[in-house]
């Protein structure tokens, strides 16, 4: 059978070069970047290089990239990082209600050592007013999270906005771009951005390897406390193959984002009109302003579960904003946050495309979905009392 990827906000395949880029790193170019030889100096070559790649997919210096172990701690390095350095001025941070658990989590937990968190709500389409960012500041506000677009409904933020309100306020301003570094151009040239996320198998790198930019001047702790590695940030041996294989990503992204962007648009727009066909269905997120790969709606009467299994046995891989069988009975915070009831909320179906994703699948998925929909309609309780 043949097998359609749609989940590629969870994550992507390693491109073929990126592949190919590694390989050598672990067997051959082996040797320790902080070493002062020449296998020593190989890998150092190595990283330095990738670093210019991954500051050029966003317009930053060389020097502001700190390479990570991923996405997660980035986000947790960027926001306990300044929260520890900046405490003696203020305790108050500014986050919203939709950001990832690699946001949220650090907040909650800096919330137990005496900090004061404001998440503000989003709107019916999962945006952030810049007017109620500027209202939740207060003179302890030290720092502002906004994520740069959601993982489940793809809204984009109006990042540039809220970027200037916090530094008008002198309030440093985070954001998780780990869906759209290299899915839509971000230029910290322009953008009023003092930390910025990123994680390589967003963008068809390799797992386990991520990024946090953090603009000149900015006053951090570091994450890790070792060695001299990563200009004292982030201690800890390099992860060379990883971190050469997120430039290559990086650098393949960079020359191919526009006409991806365009491309996935198209197919995006034609699978949420044709399942927006269906009866009782609903968009999730806001109908222009998100990212070019994402499609979530909700299906009501039935559970996202079901339909994700029944897709399934059809090849068809995507996601739901319902956790049912994970222990947890709530649906996704996202989702709720955008005011859907629970029962909407997990009635949602995340389908997420990217550089495999052809015009066929689309229609192969529109060709099955409809069918999926109506059999578990007729199994649905909910759907008879309607
Ligand atoms: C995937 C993701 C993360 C976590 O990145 P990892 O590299 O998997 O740790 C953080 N934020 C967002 C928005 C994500 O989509």
């Amino acid at each position: 059978m043949k097998r359609i990827y749609m989940d590629y906000a969870a994550t992507t395949p390693t491109h073929p070069d990126v592949v190919k880029a590694m390989k050598p790193y672990f067997a051959d170019m082996f040797g320790n970047p902080s070493s002062i030889h020449s296998f020593g100096r190989e890998s150092k070559e190595a990283i330095e290089q990738a670093r210019d790649k991954v500051a050029n997919l966003v317009g930053a210096r060389n020097e502001e990239i700190v390479f990570t172990s991923g996405g997660t701690e980035a986000d947790n390095f960027a926001i306990k990082g300044v929260a520890d350095a900046n405490k003696k001025k203020g305790s108050h941070i500014i986050t919203s209600a939709i950001e990832h658990h690699a946001v949220i989590e650090p907040c909650k937990f800096l919330e137990t050592q005496g900090f004061k968190v404001t998440y503000l709500p989003v709107d019916e389409y999962g945006m952030v007013n810049p007017c109620d960012v500027r209202k939740a500041i207060t003179d302890k506000t030290i720092l502002i999270s906004i994520m740069h677009a959601n993982n489940e409904i793809g809204t984009i933020e109006p990042i540039e906005e809220i970027g200037k309100i916090a530094s008008e306020k002198g309030i440093y301003f985070h954001t998780d771009a780990v869906q759209t570094a290299g899915h839509i151009p971000i230029n910290l040239k322009e953008l009023p951005v003092d930390l910025l996320s990123m994680s390589a198998h967003k963008l068809y790198g390799p797992k386990g390897v991520g990024a946090l930019y953090i603009r000149k001047g900015v006053r951090m702790i570091s994450f890790m406390h070792g060695g001299d590695q990563e200009h004292r940030r982030r201690a800890s041996t390099e992860n060379v193959p990883g971190i050469v294989g997120f430039g290559k990503a990086a650098e393949i992204a960079k020359s191919e984002v526009e006409e991806e962007r365009k491309r996935l648009t198209v197919l995006r727009d034609k699978l949420i009109k044709n399942i927006l066909q269906i009866e009782n269905t609903r968009l999730n997120g806001h109908p222009s302003l998100r990212l070019p790969n994402n499609v979530n709606v909700s299906v009501e009467f039935i559970e996202g579960e079901s339909m994700l299994l029944n897709l399934d046995l059809m090849g068809i891989a995507g996601s739901t904003g319902s956790a049912c069988t994970s222990s947890a009975l709530e649906p996704s915070h996202v989702l709720l946050a955008l005011g859907l009831s629970p029962e909407v909320a997990h009635a949602s179906l995340r389908l997420t495309l990217g550089s495999e994703t052809t015009a066929g699948d689309v229609d192969y998925v529109l060709e099955v979905l409809p069918g999926i929909v109506k059999k578990l309609r007729l199994m649905s309780p909910l759907y008879k009392k309607k």
